[in-house]
C-alpha cells in the first residue's frame, strides 16, 4: 500500500515514531494507503523548520514571492488529472465535482493571492499638516493551518496561500480522513521550487498532531477550518496563549423561497445546495422553507428532481452523488434520519444507504434524503448532519421565516428566493449570516469577506481580509 508522507524542511519524511493509520477509500469502504500517524515530534520539526525559513521568506521581495506561488499553481495545474481522481479517491465524491470544484480552485486560490500581495495597500491618516499616521502591515511567523475533509485541496490552499503570500511560513494540518491530495501537493511544492521550510505538511490525527500545532508557543497564527466542537476546543486551548485566531465552522443553512420566486431557478437550487458533494458542504442549504402558497407544488417538483440524482460510482461521468466521507460519518447520518422518524419526520424521498454492486458494495452510499413534517425547533433542523438530506419547512409570512432561520446557533450562510428586489434586501439584512445569497448558491467572488456569524466562525477570510488576518498591523506616526 502506498505510504503517504510528512513534507518537512523541503523533504517526504516517514513519522519520527514510524507508526501509520489507514486511509480508507469511502467508493469502495476499503483501506488503500497508509498515513503517518505524526506525533508532536514531527510538529516541532516542522515548527523549526518553518521558524528557519521565515527568516529569509518574510524578506523576500513580494514579486519573488508572487512569482513562486504562480509556478505552484501552474504546478498544480500540470497535474490536475491526477489530482481529480486522488480527491475523489480519498473523498468519495464524483470526479466530475472535483474537476469542476474542488482541484480548480486550489491554483485559483494560490493565484489570487499571488496577486493580491502585490495590490494590498495600507492606510494613512493625515493630522493637518502636523503629523502623518501610516499602518505597516507586517508577516507574523509560523502560521498553522488546519483544513478538513469535505473540500480538501481547496481548504488547505485557501489558508496556505495568503499565509504564505503575506510572508509567513506555514505547518498545514490536513484532515486525517482525506490526506492524498495534500500529500501530492507537497510533491508539486518540491517540484515548483518552494523553498525548503516554507510549507510543512504534518499528517495524523486532530488529538495527537493538531494538538501540539495549536498549543505550539512557536505558532502565533491559527487558521482552522472545521465542526464547532473543534472550533471551540481550539479556541479554549490558543486564547490564553494570545494568538491571532480564525475559525470557520459549522452551518445550518437556511434557503428561503418565497412565492414569487422563479420557480424552476429555485427548485433547481434547492436541488444543488442540498446535494451537491453529498450535502458535505458547510455551506448546503439544509432547511428549506418554502412559503405555504406554493408549499405542495414546490416540494412536488424538488422530490421530481431529486428522484432522477444518480448515486453511483464517483469514477462514471453520470455520477451525481458519491459516497460520504466515511463509515462513521454514515452511521451518523443514518442515524440523524432516523431520529428524524422518531421525531414525526415524514421521510419523502430516500432515506436509506445505497448499495451499489460489485467492488462499490461496501462503499458508503447514501440515497438523496428529503424529510418533511418536523418543526423548525428540533434537533434535526437545528444542528448540523452534514450528509444529503434536507428538511423542509412551510412559512406563512417573512417575519416568521426570518425568526425560525435565526433559530439556530449558527449563522454561515443563507439563501433567499425572490423576484421582489425590496424583499430581497430586507430579509438578507435581517438574517443572521456571514453571507447571504439572493438567487443564486454558492457563488463565490473570492475577495469578499468570508465566514460564518454566531457558533459558525470567529473572523473573516477572503481577499484582504485573509491578508489582514495573516499579518500583524503597526501603527507609526511621524511628527513634520
Ligand atoms: P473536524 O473539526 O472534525 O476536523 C477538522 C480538522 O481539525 C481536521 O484536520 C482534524 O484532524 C483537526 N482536529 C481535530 N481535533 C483537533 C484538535 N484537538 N486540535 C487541532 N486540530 C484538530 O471537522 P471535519 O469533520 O473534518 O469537517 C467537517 C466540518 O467542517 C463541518 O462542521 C463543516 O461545516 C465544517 N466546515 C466549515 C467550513 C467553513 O468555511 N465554515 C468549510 C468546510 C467545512
Amino acid at each position: 500500500m502506498e505510504k503517504i508522507l510528512n513534507y518537512i524542511n523541503g523533504e517526504l519524511v516517514e513519522p519520527k515514531n514510524g507508526k501509520y493509520l489507514d486511509n480508507f477509500n469511502p467508493s469502495t469502504g476499503k483501506p488503500y494507503s497508509l498515513i503517518p500517524d505524526s506525533g508532536k515530534e514531527d510538529i516541532d520539526l516542522a515548527v523549526e523548520a518553518a521558524k528557519e525559513a521565515f527568516i529569509t521568506w518574510s524578506k523576500t521581495p513580494k514579486q519573488n514571492r508572487s512569482d513562486i506561488l504562480m509556478k505552484l499553481a501552474d504546478t498544480i495545474e500540470k497535474h490536475f488529472d491526477e489530482l481529480v481522481k486522488a480527491e475523489s479517491k480519498d473523498n468519495g465524491k464524483p470526479e466530475t465535482l472535483a474537476a469542476h470544484v474542488d482541484i480548480p480552485r486550489a491554483p485559483a486560490n494560490i493565484r489570487f493571492f499571488a496577486g493580491a500581495i502585490l495590490h494590498n495597500s495600507s492606510q494613512m491618516h493625515e493630522m493637518d499638516g502636523a503629523a502623518i499616521n501610516y499602518t505597516l502591515r507586517q508577516p507574523v511567523g509560523v502560521a498553522a493551518c488546519i483544513s478538513p475533509w469535505n473540500l480538501p485541496l481547496y481548504l488547505l490552499t485557501w489558508k496556505i496561500a495568503p499565509a504564505i503570500a503575506a510572508g509567513n511560513t506555514v505547518v498545514a494540518k490536513p484532515s486525517e480522513v482525506t490526506p492524498m491530495t495534500a500529500y501530492l501537493f507537497s510533491k508539486i511544492c518540491i517540484e515548483a521550487g518552494l523553498p525548503k521550510g516554507v510549507l510543512n505538511i504534518v499528517h495524523g490525527l486532530g488529538s495527537r498532531t493538531g494538538d501540539p500545532l495549536t498549543t505550539h508557543p512557536d505558532t502565533p497564527i491559527v487558521s482552522f477550518t472545521g465542526g464547532t466542537v473543534t472550533g471551540k476546543h481550539i479556541a479554549s486551548v490558543t486564547s490564553p496563549m494570545f494568538k491571532k485566531l480564525s475559525l470557520e465552522l459549522g452551518g445550518k443553512n437556511p434557503n428561503i423561497v418565497f412565492s414569487d420566486a422563479d420557480f424552476d431557478k429555485a427548485v433547481s437550487f434547492a436541488s444543488r445546495a442540498a446535494f451537491t458533494n453529498q450535502g458535505q458542504i458547510c455551506l448546503c442549504g439544509s432547511r428549506l422553507f418554502i412559503q405555504e402558497e406554493i408549499y405542495e407544488r414546490f416540494r412536488d417538483a424538488l422530490v421530481a428532481k431529486a428522484s432522477k440524482l444518480i448515486v453511483g460510482d464517483p469514477s462514471e461521468a453520470s455520477t451525481n452523488l458519491g459516497a460520504v466521507v466515511s463509515k462513521e460519518h454514515m452511521e451518523k447520518i443514518l442515524n440523524k434520519i432516523d431520529l428524524a422518524k422518531v421525531l414525526g419526520g415524514k421521510i419523502i424521498l430516500g432515506g436509506d444507504r445505497k448499495i451499489l454492486d460489485g467492488n462499490l458494495k461496501d462503499g458508503y452510499y447514501i440515497q438523496p434524503t428529503i424529510i418533511e413534517g418536523l418543526p423548525f425547533d428540533c434537533e434535526v433542523n437545528q444542528e448540523e448532519i452534514f450528509g444529503p438530506v434536507v428538511s423542509i419547512i412551510p412559512f406563512k409570512t417573512e417575519e416568521e421565516v426570518i425568526e425560525m432561520a435565526n433559530s439556530t446557533k449558527y449563522g454561515l450562510s443563507a439563501s433567499i428566493f425572490t423576484e421582489n428586489l425590496s424583499r430581497g434586501h430586507r430579509v438578507a439584512a435581517a438574517i443572521e449570516s456571514g453571507v447571504v445569497w439572493i438567487n443564486t448558491w454558492l457563488l463565490r467572488d473570492l475577495r469578499i469577506p468570508f465566514g460564518g456569524m454566531k457558533e459558525s466562525g470567529l473572523g473573516r477570510e477572503g481577499g484582504f481580509k485573509s491578508l489582514e488576518f495573516f499579518t500583524e498591523s503597526k501603527n507609526v506616526c511621524v511628527k513634520i
